[in-house]
């Protein structure tokens, strides 16, 4: 185990563990070859500004469309490439992927749509992440201004010294920088007067019950309040009730991520709603149904 691991995760073996441990081994074989097999899938959810209704951008997500398993969460395999190191690879794919499909949209005219990547933690790591991201910003002519990377706070606090140089070359490369599941880490506000962000993700944990005069409106109000202080994009993620929609409309949150709006969809499906302006269309008449 490599000391970028951090302390604390040493796994011991344990009988549970053994149990799962064939089924595993067989998916990490299976994952090896996914690229190459043309098995991965990008998916792509818009982020909707609720106040107007019009899409913000899009995040890419990973699918793995297994040929016995059908389709595979990457909440399933995405920590098994972090563990076996796959996720270099597998992450350089969907960076070239989603700035590829994003450049496309821009000569379609669709809309100056902007892209947000995720990375895991041992892609942040990596010891040359700004050169990768260089290199496929020139090779796929992005400009990098519609390129967003998604880190979470537990990854950008591993090692602050590391994160503040990397997201410096970042920044200067010209992308953006959100903090992703915001609220379920450290949450400590020296990370927010440090680290160069430009968008908060709040955690879909403080949507999923929300209601209103609850602590979880308290609490987004307050991440808000940052926001407009420190000049962020605050994101809410993981709206999937109209329910939902009305309280964050209230509280004059302005971008949303969300079934409501729409689940993460394949690139072709993406193309044909943005043409039809059928996504644009079916939020305005969600947003305007709560206003009248
Ligand atoms: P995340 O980055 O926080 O992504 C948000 C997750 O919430 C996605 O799950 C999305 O499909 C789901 N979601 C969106 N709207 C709703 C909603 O209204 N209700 C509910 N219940 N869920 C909603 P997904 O696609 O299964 O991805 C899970 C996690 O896997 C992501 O969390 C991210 O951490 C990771 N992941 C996905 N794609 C990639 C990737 O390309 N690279 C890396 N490194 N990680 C990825
Ligand atoms: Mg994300
Ligand atoms: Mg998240
Ligand atoms: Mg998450």
């Amino acid at each position: 185990r490599s000391k970028e691991h951090g302390r604390g995760t040493y796994q011991l073996y344990s009988p549970a563990m053994n149990s799962k441990a064939p089924d595993l081994l067989a998916l990490e074989n299976g994952l090896r070859y996914a690229i190459e097999r043309d098995e991965l899938l990008l998916c792509y959810q818009p982020k909707i500004n609720i106040q107007t209704g019009a899409i913000m951008g899009l995040e890419a997500l990973i699918r793995w469309q297994h040929p016995e398993r059908g389709l595979v969460s990457p909440a399933t395999f995405i920590p098994l490439a972090e563990e076996t190191g796959l996720i270099i690879e597998i992450g350089e794919w969907v960076l070239r992927t989603a700035c590829q499909q994003t450049v496309e949209w821009h000569r379609q005219g669709l809309q100056p749509l902007s892209v947000a990547v995720n990375l895991s933690a041992r892609q942040f790591f990596q010891p040359n992440l700004p050169e990768i991201v260089a290199q496929v910003l020139l090779q796929t002519q992005l400009d990098p201004q519609s390129l967003e990377l998604e880190i979470t706070e537990t990854t950008a606090v591993k090692n602050m010294d590391f994160t503040k140089s990397v997201l410096a070359q970042l920044k200067d490369l010209g992308v953006h920088i959100a903090m992703d599941d915001f609220g379920t880490g450290y949450s400590s506000l020296n990370y927010l007067k440090e680290l160069p962000f430009n968008t908060l993700k709040i955690d879909q944990s403080f949507i999923r019950d929300l209601k209103p005069k609850s602590k979880d409106v308290e609490i987004i109000n307050a991440v808000l309040g940052l926001g407009r202080g420190l000049k962020l994009d605050i994101v809410a993620e993981g709206v999937d009730s109209e329910e939902q929609l009305t309280v964050l409309q209230s509280l004059e949150c302005e971008i949303v991520q969300g079934y409501l709006f729409s689940r993460p969809l394949p690139a072709d499906e993406i193309t044909k709603q943005l043409e039809a302006n059928w996504l644009d269309r079916k939020n305005r008449n969600l947003i305007n149904r709560r206003f009248k």
